[in-house]
């Protein structure tokens, strides 16, 4: 048999070659803002860190082979990488986006569109042939999410982003992948032109840095986002590169972990009795359109307690998960939306867009299942939500259907 040409996601993600001058078996961290030259006349491949540094050059040639990119780039947040993608619009130009994306991303757009520098417009992106409509011949990009969170939405890339080329080949169809990842979605190949993620999220994993990564497969993108990171300043820092590159390490493993608990507990929180969004429950409404275009589901779910109080009582009464926002690390979170990432959206336009109020939103992390489990039972059972019956099993006490 001849070997195979490239190695798997989870082989790529330890392997790497340094190329180091000691062989150094992880690549070097370059704390060095500025590199000497030669001679006046001769400069070496660095100059000046802003512009290029070693060991940023290292992470985001893994990146390429992770995300099956042609150039990828390491900026500072996942809102730097969008506010890199929107300088390549011109004054006037027209975008299209979904209507339930990341609270930053909303923020971006929308400000941009108040001064006057775009015209975005916003629809509910589950509804394909809707956006398909809506893009013409002055549409000059496309952002898409998904699965979204916590409503977890899902959108069909692929036949969005063929209709967008086709009705105009230099549409940019610009694509958050923070929720898959790089292991469970590869957007690039469904026709995206730009990706990009929250490194902050699942790609380091540990929830110690903030970061963003870009990735295309274009030459000419990769020249216009550099020229941007490069003339504003956003690259990540070579400590940030460094600590992001042995997050990375552990990419699939934790992913792997992290939705094997996710699955766990979104069985038992339908089976005590609640609503739960998770694209991986077969009841989910685009279960299908999902497993066709990702590997997995992810680690984030939420569910709806039919209670605003009754959900104050459960986040709160929880020990091994912590109330905080964000996801994708390591140890697992709860939180409230409403109260939390998604409070800047105000009550009228969350009304508007079906958005309950008593959401929880459960971040899984790498912890032991059964614990996670038993955690969430005891903070469901101190809220009342739910009670034991004679036969010790779980009830759920709000009206919703019991399901024993
Ligand atoms: C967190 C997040 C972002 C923003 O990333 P930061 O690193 O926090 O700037 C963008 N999109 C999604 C889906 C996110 O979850």
């Amino acid at each position: 048999m001849a070997p195979k040409k490239s190695y798997s996601l989870e082989t790529e993600l330890v392997f790497s070659k340094s190329g180091d001058q000691y062989n150094a078996s992880v690549p070097p961290l370059y704390q060095s803002a500025t590199f000497k030259q030669d001679s006046l006349s001769n400069m070496g491949e660095y100059d000046y860190t802003r512009s290029g540094n070693p060991t940023r050059t290292h992470l985001q040639n893994h990146l390429a082979k992770i995300m099956k990119a042609k150039t990828t780039f390491a900026v500072s947040s996942g809102m730097g990488c969008l506010d890199v993608i929107t300088r390549l619009l011109k004054p006037g130009d027209e975008v299209i986006a979904g209507d339930d994306l990341y609270g930053g991303t909303n923020r971006l757009l929308t400000y941009l569109h108040k001064k006057g520098d775009i015209i975005a417009k916003h629809y509910d992106t589950t509804n394909t042939e809707l956006i398909k409509s809506k893009i013409n011949s002055k549409t000059r990009m496309i952002f898409l999410e998904s699965p979204t969170n916590p409503l977890i939405k899902v959108v069909d890339v692929k036949s969005i982003a063929h209709h967008a080329h086709q009705i105009n080949p230099d549409v940019i169809v610009v694509f958050d992948n923070t929720m898959m990842s790089p292991v469970l979605m590869t957007p690039l190949d469904l026709g995206v032109d730009i990706q990009y993620e929250s490194a902050t999220k699942y790609l380091n994993g540990h929830h110690d840095i903030m970061a963003g990564v870009l990735a295309t497969r274009s030459d000419k993108l990769a020249e216009q986002l550099y020229y941007v990171i490069n003339s504003t300043g956003c690259g990540l820092s070579p400590f940030d590169c460094w600590l992001l590159s042995r997050g990375l390490r552990t990419l699939a493993i934790r992913v792997e972990r992290q939705q094997q608990n996710c699955i766990k507990i979104a069985e038992f929180l339908k089976n005590v009795g609640f609503k739960v969004r998770y694209p991986g429950l077969k009841d989910h409404p685009q279960y299908e359109l999902h497993s066709s275009m990702c590997r997995g589901y992810g680690a984030v779910l939420s569910f709806e307690t039919g209670s605003v109080k009754l959900s104050e009582r459960i986040v709160e009464n929880t020990d091994i998960f912590g109330i905080a926002v964000s996801f994708g690390c390591v140890n697992s979170l709860i939180s409230m939306p409403c109260k939390m990432s998604h409070a800047s959206i105000d009550a009228k336009t969350r009304k508007e867009r079906d958005f309950p109020e008593d959401l929880i939103r459960l971040c899984i992390g790498i912890e032991n299942a059964d614990d996670l489990i038993d955690d969430l039972t005891k903070a469901l059972l101190r809220s009342g939500a739910v009670r034991v019956n004679e036969r010790d099993e779980l009830f759920n006490v709000i009206g919703l259907q019991p399901k024993l």
